[in-house]
C-alpha cells in the first residue's frame, strides 16, 4: 500500500512532549514519518523536538529539528523560513501546541490569561499568517488545529482561558477553511477528548487533589468506553486529514472522544 503522505513536507508545530511517553505532537510527528513525511519537529523545548527528531531518524525517516517559541511571530517567520529553506514546501501545517491553566474568571489572572491565549490561540494565528502565503504558491495545502471538547463541553474541571482559546481555533479553522477552500487549501480542527498523555498530569493533578492516581481513575471512569484515548488516537485522526484520502473535507471539527460528548449526565 501507497505511503498516506508519501512525498509530502509535514511542519508539526509542538512536535516534543512535556513528559516520558508520547503526547500528541510527538506520536502526529512520527506517524507522518511512518507514512512517508518528511517532518519538520518544531517545539519551543529543543531537546524535546531533538527527541521526536532522533525517533524520526532512529525507524529511516527524514526530519529536522527546530527550537521556536511560537507565540512570537519573529520565530515564527523564522521556522517557517527554515523549513522552506530544507525541504522547499509546506504541505502539512499540524498545530498542536495548547497549555492548560485551571480556573474560572475570578481565579485567573490577567498573566494567565494572556499566556494560554498567547500559546493557544495567537501561535495558531502566526503560523497560519507565515505558512498559508508558501501553500498559497504550491496551490495546495492541509492544514490541522488541535483544538479539545472543552471548546463546546464541560469535562470536570473549569479552566476557562483553555476552553475559550480553544473554541477560538474552531472559529479560526472555518474562517480559513472557507477563504482557502478556492486555492486548494484545507483546514480542519481535530476536538480530543480526554486522552491519557503526558501534559495532562501537572496542569491537572491540583483539581484531583495533587493525585495523579485519583485523576486517571476519574478520568477513565467518565469515558463510555471506559478508558482514556491515547496520543495515537489523535495522530490517526490528523493522518487522515492531512492525507489525501480527506481531499474534499475542509472546515471540519473532527471529535475523536470515545463518545464522550455524546453523554449528558
Ligand atoms: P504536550 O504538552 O506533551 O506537547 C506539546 C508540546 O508543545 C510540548 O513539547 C511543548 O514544549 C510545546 N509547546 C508548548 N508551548 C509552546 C510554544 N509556545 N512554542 C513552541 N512549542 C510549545 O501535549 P500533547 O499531548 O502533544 O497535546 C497537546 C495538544 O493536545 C494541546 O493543544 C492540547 O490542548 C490538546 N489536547 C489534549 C488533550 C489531552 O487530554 N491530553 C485533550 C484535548 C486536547
Amino acid at each position: 500500500m501507497a505511503a498516506r503522505v508519501g512525498g509530502k513536507v509535514a511542519l508539526v508545530i509542538g512536535a516534543g512532549s512535556v513528559g516520558p511517553g508520547w503526547g500528541n505532537g510527538k506520536a502526529a510527528a512520527v506517524l507522518y514519518a511512518r507514512e512517508g513525511a518528511r517532518v519538520m519537529a518544531v517545539d519551543r523545548n529543543r531537546e524535546a523536538a531533538e527527541e521526536t527528531r532522533g525517533i524520526i531518524a532512529g525507524e529511516g525517516g527524514d526530519a529536522a529539528a527546530f527550537a521556536a517559541d511560537v507565540s512570537k511571530g519573529a520565530e515564527v517567520e523564522a521556522l517557517v523560513r527554515a523549513t522552506l529553506e530544507r525541504y522547499g514546501r509546506i504541505d502539512v501545517l499540524h498545530n498542536n501546541v495548547g497549555i492548560v491553566e485551571v480556573g474560572g474568571p475570578v481565579e485567573t489572572s490577567e498573566e494567565s490569561w494572556d499566556r494560554v491565549t498567547a500559546v493557544n490561540q495567537r501561535s495558531m494565528f502566526l503560523t497560519l499568517k507565515h505558512v498559508l502565503p508558501a501553500m498559497e504558491r504550491q496551490g495546495s495545502g492541509a492544514i490541522v488545529n488541535i483544538s479539545s471538547v472543552a471548546a463546546i463541553r464541560g469535562a470536570g474541571v473549569h479552566y476557562a482561558s483553555y476552553s475559550a482559546s480553544k473554541a477560538a481555533i474552531l472559529g479560526l479553522t472555518r474562517s480559513v477553511a472557507l477563504q482557502y477552500a478556492p486555492k486548494q487549501i484545507r483546514c480542519n480542527a481535530i476536538l480530543p477528548g480526554l486522552m491519557n498523555t503526558p501534559m495532562i498530569r501537572e496542569p491537572l493533578k491540583d483539581a484531583y487533589g495533587g493525585d495523579v492516581a485519583k485523576m486517571i481513575e476519574t478520568r477513565d471512569r467518565q469515558c463510555p468506553m471506559g478508558h482514556m484515548g491515547d496520543a495515537w488516537d489523535v495522530a490517526h485522526a490528523a493522518l487522515f486529514l492531512a492525507s489525501d484520502e480527506a481531499r474534499y473535507i475542509t472546515g471540519i471539527e473532527l471529535i475523536v472522544d470515545g463518545g464522550l460528548t455524546l453523554r449528558c449526565a
